[in-house]
């Protein structure tokens, strides 16, 4: 029996990258894993495997709030409940100021912000439910608290969610539901694939004490420390996992 047994997790953005890793993590620690993302069933066959045998796909896009509300209705139905919520879900479309156009801003606002708070609010009174074991992670980023040139609306879309997670840290803890951020720093995944090549890759490693580029399961480690019972008595905080580049 795994530390998260008899728990139901809903991840977003769980096809691939950081979302699929901590959708397998949660998995092999007991929890039943239902793995959120806009792509079709066929495209998150293998992070469902991956997801162990509880898990199950449900096809969703958070920018919708309707979607998301049948999403956590179906989810709470078929899997009989709903203790931790893993808003991962996110997008970058990066680009100067000068250029930036209004259609970018607002779809990583969307996704991003928007995408977690339509999770959080439809998850909520079942969060409730779960009392003291309910847990809400939002996957937040170095680039929230740093910032980072060519990337306006990421940052203000990852420091937003900081802002978040404070303040239902604060609505939420008389129940004993956590909510905490973990912010990243460099990980190996799609979205950083072509920050991570040939002489960028020498820069961007030599800039990390740590000497290495992170990888999904690094971060899926700091969610599921933030999961278990022996976080229960950490709320409203961000988790840095980025080898020392910010401290
Ligand atoms: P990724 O490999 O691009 O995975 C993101 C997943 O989210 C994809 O499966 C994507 O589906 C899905 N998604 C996109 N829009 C969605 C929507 N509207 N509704 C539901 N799902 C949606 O990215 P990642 O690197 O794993 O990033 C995961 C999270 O970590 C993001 O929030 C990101 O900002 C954060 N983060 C990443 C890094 C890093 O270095 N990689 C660092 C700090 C923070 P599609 O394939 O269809 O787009």
């Amino acid at each position: 029996m795994g530390t998260l047994a008899g728990r139901v997790a809903m991840v977003t953005g769980a096809a691939q990258g950081i979302g699929r890793a901590i959708a397998a993590l949660l998995g092999a620690s007991g929890a039943r894993v239902a793995l959120c993302d806009v792509v079709e069933p066929a495209a998150a066959q293998d992070a469902l495997a991956e997801a162990g045998e509880g898990a199950a796909y449900f096809r969703c896009d958070v920018r919708s709030a309707s979607e998301v509300e049948a999403t956590v209705k179906a989810i709470v139905e078929r899997m009989g409940g709903l203790a931790i919520l893993v808003n991962n879900a996110g997008i970058a479309i990066d680009g100067l100021l000068l250029r930036a156009k209004d259609e970018d801003w607002q779809r990583v606002l969307e996704v991003n912000l928007t995408g977690a708070f339509h999770c959080t609010r439809a998850a909520a009174k079942h969060l409730l439910k779960a009392r003291a074991q309910g847990r809400i992670v939002n996957i937040s980023s170095v680039v929230g608290e740093a910032g980072s040139t060519g990337q306006v609306a990421y940052a203000a879309s990852k420091a937003g969610l900081l802002g978040v997670t404070k303040t239902l840290a604060q609505e939420l803890a008389s129940r004993g539901v956590t909510v905490n951020a973990v912010c990243p720093g460099f990980i190996e995944t799609r979205m950083t694939e072509e920050h991570v090549q040939g002489e960028r890759r020498e820069r961007l490693v030599a800039s990390i004490p740590l000497g290495r580029i992170g990888s999904p399961r690094d971060v899926a480690e700091a969610v599921l420390f933030l999961c278990g019972d022996g976080a229960g008595y950490i709320t409203g905080q961000c988790l840095r996992v980025n080898g020392g580049l910010y401290m």
